[in-house]
């Protein structure tokens, strides 16, 4: 009879001694993926804009784990680079989502400049300056899984929100790229691609009767989705169930890209 190893014997989900990074974990899926994590036994550093984390780290402590908050705007390259290296240099961060973001809905012939811009320093360069800062560790170490939070928006152009669609796309492009140069270190770089989910962000689309029911329509769910639908899947792609699962964009949509 073969004898089971500890990590044979441990849940495939289990984050227990695992430290986890989530961006702007204040509220809506941010929130949702770091309690999600919380629960599966990950130790949190919630990166977000001053005060806006407190809920969250009062949460993840009446879960009873260990949770550090940072104050971050992800659009600050100083910051970004001044977090990042003082958080390699003091923990071992095993995970890292990334899931601040920002949306501009306006017709394309009248987005200027400045507002394409921040939300690209947002949703992408940010983005992949916190993954420069925080996965040279993990390649370094040969372990560690990096999870962005991408869109529908990844694959699809959308309706009025041309520098959020540049940016989702550009997400997956960022999670391929990285993929292929941190899965032979042992990092695996993933992706989630939420559907239409009631947060915030989609609330301009809630109130607007017809953009509200033609999106219901299509959802074979028959629902929008809730923030709670996302965190399983932050789990599953942050845990060592997916060691074996790189450079993907897992859609959770209720169904929506199967029409
Ligand atoms: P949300 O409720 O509007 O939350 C956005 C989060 O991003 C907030 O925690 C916000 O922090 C943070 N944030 C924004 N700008 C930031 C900055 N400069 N620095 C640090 N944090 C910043 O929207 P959500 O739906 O939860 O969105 C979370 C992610 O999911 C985004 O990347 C979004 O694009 C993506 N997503 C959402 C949906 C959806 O249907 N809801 C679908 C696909 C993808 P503050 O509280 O400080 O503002």
């Amino acid at each position: 009879m073969t004898t089971q190893t500890e990590a044979e014997l441990r849940s495939p989900f289990d984050l227990h001694g695992r430290c986890a990074v989530v961006t702007g974990a204040g509220r809506g899926l941010g929130r949702a993926v770091a309690l999600g994590l919380a629960r599966a036994g990950a130790d949190l550093v919630l990166l977000g804009r001053p005060g806006s984390q407190d809920g969250t780290r009062d949460q993840v402590v009446d879960l009873g784990r260990d949770v550090e908050v940072v104050d971050l705007d992800v659009s600050d390259a100083d910051a970004v680079e001044r977090v990042g290296a003082r958080l390699a240099a003091d923990r071992q961060v095993d995970i890292l989502v990334n899931n601040a973001g920002i949306i501009d809905r306006e017709d394309s012939v009248s987005v200027t400049r400045d507002a394409w811009n921040r939300v690209l320093d947002v949703n992408l360069t940010g983005l992949f300056f916190l993954c420069q800062h925080l996965g040279r560790p993990m390649a370094e170490r040969g372990s560690g899984k990096v999870v962005s939070i991408a869109s529908l928006l990844s694959f699809q152009g959308g309706i009025r929100v041309a520098s959020y669609a540049a940016s989702k796309h550009g997400v997956a492009g960022v999670t391929k790229a990285l993929a292929n140069e941190w899965g032979p270190l042992g990092v695996q770089v993933n992706a989630i691609a939420p559907g239409y989910i009631a947060t915030d962000n989609t609330t301009a689309l809630r109130e607007d009767p017809d953009r509200s029911r033609s999106i219901l329509e299509r959802i074979p769910a028959g629902r929008w989705g809730v923030a709670s639908d996302i965190a399983g899947a932050a789990v599953f792609l942050s845990s060592p169930a997916a060691d074996y699962v790189n450079g993907h964009v897992l859609v959770v949509d209720g169904g929506w890209m199967a029409r």
